[in-house]
């Protein structure tokens, strides 16, 4: 026996050969080193990975920048240019990755590259599990083995799961993935850690019958299903029933987990691994401490003691576009700067239900506009209305009155418009409020000299022509004095008939008789050179092949809107043109922008419904 014994002693260096109790119970020792090294190299892995992705993403933008004015002149060719190879083998990657989506359920689908992460994740944290897990008496999968492992390895995840959930997220300053998406990878992570909880917890039964049960032992249970009740919540129905009691509750559960002094964890186990616990919590104390940091910078007019008597000056406005869309409108705080496309979190004190509620919305206008212009001082937002905060603002809303506002931001990575030559923007209804200030942007940069593309296209598809005043000030300033090395062109698509739009119960005459002003401003946009307007759906199928036919270069796709647009635009561009890019044909990155919950426009059908629908967040490619 012994032999064997000092053999895998030695493999895995083992210092403590002589120690009596290795030799009466040799399985002992060689466990508890593998229970301090595993999970530290599981850490390492996942980090590295993350390293790996920063790399990339870096690599990436230095390159973007450094060739953001050479654009591409290959014109389309029937021979094959093979210097083309390595940017059409990426393109097609991502084609397969990122735009073919795979359906989980009814209302769910994940890409390929996220089903990739999702089981690499989750093969990489169980191959840590459960290898070399034999005892040395050829007990394979031995629980005592795998059982405290499989609790150390949960423990080591905890400040990767924590980081991944932050809105001042760390992993998205350094991948640039916004911190919505790597939400999603937060609550897969913390599902696959329950997973791995409920092993050790398992593994754990018959050792805690022969030896009894500890306080440790005891708080073991209760801090698992403290855990298992969380990931109940996270599931999406249960989580969309009530978001607030779910962030409340999640709060309260994640405390209770991770360990205030004597609560479950922190008593089992954390007290014993203190440097997975202690990073978590200074993480997300410190997460926290920079949100107020920012709340107080941001709305300093409201915490300044010594300010002026006005402390009014950065309340809201709030519109009543139609039944169910609403702009908000806040005088910025000069020290305020966001890139555009980029979101904050607005909290409106008299308006909230729960105290420190606060929503994400995106800022429909841009942080460098036009000297003199209506969005200069302006944070402008578009609501759409739901059922909660959104809809008690709309009961509120009043034009002759405004609202405390505080804003905390700004957060996202919005896709960077540099160096592309064709930038395509398509938006359905309020998803304008993303794809605005990119083309705002753009345009300014244009006006600059900046030569940001050679040609864009902003698609924007409403329901009746008057909700082309939701935007209005802020577009036409802009459209005004575009050089003409820049192609623009503006095309709107008004999707309700005027029958339809007599149907309605509620339109925006009825809900504001006095505007006669609004067919001069409907006019003023119909006037531009730069802007059309269509009947009926764009068919954005046929429209992506046509302006993918047309360009070359680099192109970038942009979308944001109801389900079904996103999915046609994806259904577009998702198979692979390795063929056509070697031919010249342009590579392309897409970007589809989803706002959590979505209403859904049936696109294919003959009927326009509308649905609330659950869907997930995606990558931008
Ligand atoms: C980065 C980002 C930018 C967004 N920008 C816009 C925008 O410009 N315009 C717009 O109309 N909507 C935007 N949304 C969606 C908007 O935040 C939600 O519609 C809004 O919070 C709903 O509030 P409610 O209480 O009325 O919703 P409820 O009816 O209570 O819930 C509807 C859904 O909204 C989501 N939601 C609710 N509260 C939050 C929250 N605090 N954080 C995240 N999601 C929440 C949940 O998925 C929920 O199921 C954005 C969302 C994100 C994540």
């Amino acid at each position: 026996m012994l032999p064997s014994i000092n053999l895998i002693a030695r493999t895995i260096s083992f210092p403590s050969l002589g120690n009596v109790d290795a030799v009466v119970n040799p399985d002992k020792n060689i466990r508890n080193a593998r229970i301090v090294e595993y999970p530290k190299q599981a850490l390492y892995f996942i980090a590295s990975f993350i390293a790996l992705v920063s790399l990339c993403h870096f690599f990436s933008l230095g390159y973007r920048y450094a060739t953001r004015n050479r654009f591409s002149d290959v014109q389309r060719r029937d021979r094959i240019l093979l210097s083309r190879l390595p940017i059409a083998l990426v393109d097609t990657l991502r084609a397969l990755f990122f735009r073919q989506t795979i359906p989980i359920g009814s209302s769910f689908t994940l890409n390929l590259a996220e089903l990739c992460l999702i089981l690499g994740y989750l093969g990489v944290l169980f191959s840590w599990t459960f290898v070399n897990s034999t005892s040395t008496t050829g007990l394979r999968a031995d629980p005592q083995y795998y059982a405290d492992r499989a609790g150390r390895i949960a423990a080591s995840q905890l400040p990767v799961v924590i980081a991944l959930g932050m809105r001042n997220n760390i992993i998205s300053w350094f991948t640039g993935v916004s911190f919505d998406k790597l939400n999603n990878l937060h609550r897969i992570s913390v599902r696959i850690l329950c997973i791995l909880i409920w092993i050790h917890g398992g593994g754990r039964v018959r050792p805690s019958y022969m030896y009894g049960l500890t306080q440790w032992l005891h708080c073991g249970p209760v801090a698992g299903s403290a855990l298992s009740l969380l990931v109940i919540l996270t599931i999406r129905p249960v989580r969309q029933r009530n978001y607030e009691l779910f962030l409340l509750v999640h709060f309260v559960l994640v405390l209770y987990f991770i360990g205030v002094r004597r609560l479950p964890l922190f008593i089992h186990k954390v007290r014993r691994v203190p440097y997975y616990g202690w990073p978590s919590m200074v993480m997300s104390g410190l997460e926290r401490l920079l949100r107020l940091i920012r709340l107080v910078v941001y709305n300093f007019s409201y915490f300044n003691p010594f300010g002026s008597n006005d402390t009014k000056s950065q309340d809201a406005t709030v519109d009543v576009l139609t039944e169910s869309v609403l702009r908000v409108t806040i005088h910025r705080p000069s020290h305020f700067h966001w890139r555009s496309g980029q979101s904050v979190y607005l909290s409106f004190p008299s308006v909230n239900t729960y105290p420190l509620q606060a929503h994400p919305f995106t800022i429909a206008t841009i942080d460098e506009a036009d000297e003199g212009s209506f969005a200069e001082k302006r944070l402008i937002f578009i609501f759409r209305v739901r059922n909660g905060f959104t809809k008690n603002l709309m009961h509120v809303a009043s034009p002759d009155a405004t609202y405390r506002v505080f804003i905390n931001g700004p957060y996202s990575s919005p896709p960077l418009l540099v160096g592309y030559n064709t930038v395509l923007l398509i938006a359905g209804g309020t998803g304008i409020t993303f794809t605005l200030p990119l083309f705002l942007n753009l345009i300014s940069r244009a006006k600059r000299d900046e030569r940001p593309c050679q040609k864009v296209l902003f698609v924007w598809a409403i329901r009746r022509a008057e909700h082309i005043c939701w935007i209005e000030d802020i577009l036409m300033p802009a459209l005004i004095g575009i050089p003409s090395s820049t192609e623009v062109a503006v095309k709107i698509y008004v999707t309700k008939s005027e029958k339809d739009s007599e149907k309605e119960e509620s339109s925006v005459e009825e809900l504001d008789p006095n505007d006669s002003s609004r067919s001069q401003r409907i006019g003023r946009v119909v006037d531009s050179e730069y802007v059309s307007f269509t009947s009926g759906r764009p068919d954005l199928q046929d429209m992506n092949q046509r302006e993918i036919e047309k360009a070359s270069g680099r192109m970038s796709i942009n979308a944001c809107g109801p389900h079904g647009l996103g999915n046609t635009v994806r259904k577009a561009v998702r198979t692979p043109r390795l063929m056509d890019i070697l031919r010249g044909g342009p590579t392309i990155n897409l970007h589809i922008e989803k706002f959590g919950s979505v209403s859904i426009w049936i696109w294919d059908g003959n009927q326009e419904l509308t649905l609330q629908l659950v869907v997930n967040t995606r990558w931008g490619v």
